[in-house]
């Protein structure tokens, strides 16, 4: 767990914040979810604080999805659909976030939207579309390469 806790930089993946440094209030993440048949191998194991491993719960990230290509896994579940599922979500949100801006804010951050495929963390998620609605910030996901603690 020491040395899980020092590849990570002592951040937490999911939230990016600093991890404390003691094990309670963490807990041991299975990048590829267990349901989804990541396997107990250290490749796929992080350290996350409990309310993020609780947050993070059974979603795909764009790093699980590197992973499961990486070590041949296949993930059991129906990728399209979950993608859909993403897309769905954002697009919701998307919507909620421009009710008061212009038509134009509006198709960029649903565009935004619809360049998501993987779960990412909530906020992030929030901060893409919002960022593309000012028209700032690249019509695209952030890059799954953001989210590791390199
Ligand atoms: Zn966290």
């Amino acid at each position: 767990m020491t040395e899980l806790v020092e590849l990570q930089h002592w951040r937490c993946p999911w939230c990016g914040d600093y991890l404390p440094d003691s094990p309670r209030g963490t807990a041991i993440d299975h990048i590829i979810p267990r349901a989804y048949g990541g396997p107990h191998r250290r490749w796929n194991l992080q350290l996350l604080h409990q309310e993020c491993n609780s947050a993070k719960g059974k979603k795909i990230t764009a790093e699980a999805l590197e992973l499961a290509d990486a070590h041949g896994v296949t993930i059991a579940m129906d990728v399209g659909q979950y993608r859909a599922g993403v897309r769905r979500r954002a697009a919701i949100y998307a919507v909620r976030a421009t009710r008061q801006l212009g038509g134009e804010a509006r198709a960029r951050a649903l565009a935004a939207a619809r360049n998501l495929t993987v779960f990412f963390p909530e906020t992030r998620v929030h901060a893409v579309i919002r960022a593309a609605a000012e028209g700032s910030g690249p019509l695209t996901a952030p890059a799954s390469e953001q989210m590791l603690p390199r």
